[in-house]
């Protein structure tokens, strides 16, 4: 296919590799530059003019939005808009409407499995859109990832992708505060571990990604809390889903509860480019009247 790639950043450059790699014909638009080996337009109109497929790999809504009016011209009627950003569910929706009226087949298409999952073509998306053109993106979301699901019309892919983060956020947060509790009282960090990922209070943040180090399988802790995912990223996410929770009146509050701690975490205690489960380390050193 022919694709326009836009937004090459850390997670679109090594996603516009793997696209070109598996045979498909990418250019890429970037004010910042691309990876090497990756051909550059200088215009989204030039780089959409005869394009398949337009994806968009982009900091937030607003960026995306001022992006899509830029693509939605340009790409040929029948084309297809895949957005992989995480961005808000409106701007999801205001996207896929104005691609739908210009004759676009649209996707909101956010990914879970970060920076390795990216270079290695192993992402998950989580997909919000109509199925002609899921199945018109399904060769490239095989390329570029391990599993894609059709979660929805437009929105539901963002819909899905937030709420699986805020679980992710509140839940890191609830493993990190039982691990600087359990230091309190004595308890082996490994005893902790033996215990809790095989009864009741398992989880992902537990078994699968221990902000403990040392302990349950590598995860960041094991490297000084190099992300992995940084924390900054899951402050954005659990806004994200508190904006939502916002314009639906869903009541959240361990969400807000999570996005305030990690607005500290990130705004007044280190947590800036440090993993998310670095939280744990903030959490053990503080005491229950530390501000
Ligand atoms: P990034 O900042 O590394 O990349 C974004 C790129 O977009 C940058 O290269 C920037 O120059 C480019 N850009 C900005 N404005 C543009 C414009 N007008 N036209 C063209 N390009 C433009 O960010 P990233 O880590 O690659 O993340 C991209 C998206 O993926 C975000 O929505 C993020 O939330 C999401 N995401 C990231 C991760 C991760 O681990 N990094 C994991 C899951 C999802």
């Amino acid at each position: 296919m022919k694709i326009a790639f836009i937004g090459l950043g850390n997670m679109g450059g090594p996603m516009a590799l793997n696209l070109q790699k598996a045979g498909h014909d990418v250019v890429g638009v970037d004010p910042a530059g691309g990876p090497d080996g990756i051909e550059m337009a200088t215009t989204i109109g030039d780089a959409c003019a005869a394009a398949d497929v337009a994806i968009t790999m982009l900091p937030n809504g607003a960026i995306l939005r001022s992006v899509a009016s830029e693509i939605i011209p340009a790409l040929p009627n029948g084309a297809v808009l895949l957005d992989c950003s995480t961005v808000d569910v409106d701007s999801a929706r205001e996207v896929a409407a104005d691609a739908m009226n210009a004759g676009l087949g649209i996707l909101d298409a956010p990914v879970s499995g970060g920076i390795t999952g990216a270079a290695n073509g192993t992402l998950t998306f989580m997909v919000g859109g109509d199925t002609a053109a899921f199945e018109t993106a399904q060769p490239l979301f095989d390329v570029m990832g391990q599993k894609a699901v059709l979660c929805g019309g437009s929105g539901a892919g963002q819909a899905a992708k937030i709420c699986n983060n805020m679980i992710l956020g509140v839940t890191m947060l609830a493993t990190c505060e039982a691990f600087a509790l359990a230091d309190k009282l004595g308890l082996d960090r490994q005893a902790m571990f033996d215990v809790v990922s095989t009864s009741s209070g398992y989880s992902w943040t537990m078994n699968a990604y221990c902000p403990a180090p040392g302990v349950g399988p590598v995860s960041p802790a094991d490297n000084g809390y190099a992300p992995g995912f940084a924390a900054e990223l899951m402050l954005k996410d659990l806004g994200l889903s508190q904006d939502a929770a916002a314009s639906c009146d869903a009541d959240t509050p361990m969400g807000a509860l999570a996005e305030n701690m990690y607005e500290k975490f990130v705004g007044q205690h280190d947590g800036l480019g440090q993993d998310f489960s670095a939280v744990l380390p903030w959490l053990s050193e503080r005491g229950r009247s530390t501000g």
